[in-house]
């Protein structure tokens, strides 16, 4: 085991971007950096000062929306785009709390899409409630619930349109397993 990884929950990350000359062309390419707390450069920086507190308390990684432009101007080649990503999911166990809600959501949606093919979004929301437990929660969703109701964007789902491909679907999702593994 990589005792470095151990000590220091940063040490993956701080590996990708370690040659960053903090030139600043991640935070100028970066659409979403205006709403960041931290720059990308800024973040980087953090990083490389070990500075796990911050970092993990920081709002930036989950505002990247995987545009890839900071990865593709980086003059060092560094796979910025990816240490964003990694940072999320490391975060979501170094400081779960506000992370819980946004995880569930995810994890509800995706099973959605893994058992019919598209989400269901009557069944994703109520398993959503469920699971955070909070009967409050869906009170704050009502009026956008009915709204979308309203306009259409939500249907209450014909059984017939939920028929699962189930192994095809499993395909796909082993596949995208096994490149994100790769990479
Ligand atoms: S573009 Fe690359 S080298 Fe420049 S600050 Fe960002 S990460 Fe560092
Ligand atoms: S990949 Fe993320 S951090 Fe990089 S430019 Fe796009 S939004 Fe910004």
């Amino acid at each position: 085991m990589n005792t470095t990884t151990t000590k220091n929950p940063l040490a993956q990350v701080k590996e990708m971007v370690q040659s960053c000359i903090q030139c600043g062309t991640c935070t100028a390419s970066c659409p979403n950096a205006f709403a960041m707390d931290h720059t990308p450069r800024k973040l980087w920086r953090m990083v490389q000062a070990d500075n796990a507190d911050a970092v993990f308390k920081s709002k930036t990684f989950i505002l990247c929306s995987s545009c890839y432009y900071c990865t593709l101007r980086c003059p060092r080649g560094l796979p910025l785009t990816r240490a964003m990503g990694l940072l999320t999911q490391m975060a979501q166990v170094q400081n779960p709390e506000p992370f819980k809600q946004s995880h569930r959501f995810y994890q509800e949606f995706i099973q959605s899409v893994r058992r019919h093919g598209r989400v269901n979004e009557i069944e994703f929301m109520s398993l959503f409630f469920l699971s955070m437990k909070n009967p409050i929660l869906p009170f704050k969703y009502a009026s956008l619930g009915i709204k979308l109701l309203q306009k259409k964007k939500v249907s209450i789902p014909n059984p017939n349109i939920w028929k699962k491909d189930q192994n095809g679907l499993e395909k796909i999702f082993n596949k995208v397993r096994e490149l994100e593994e790769q990479s």
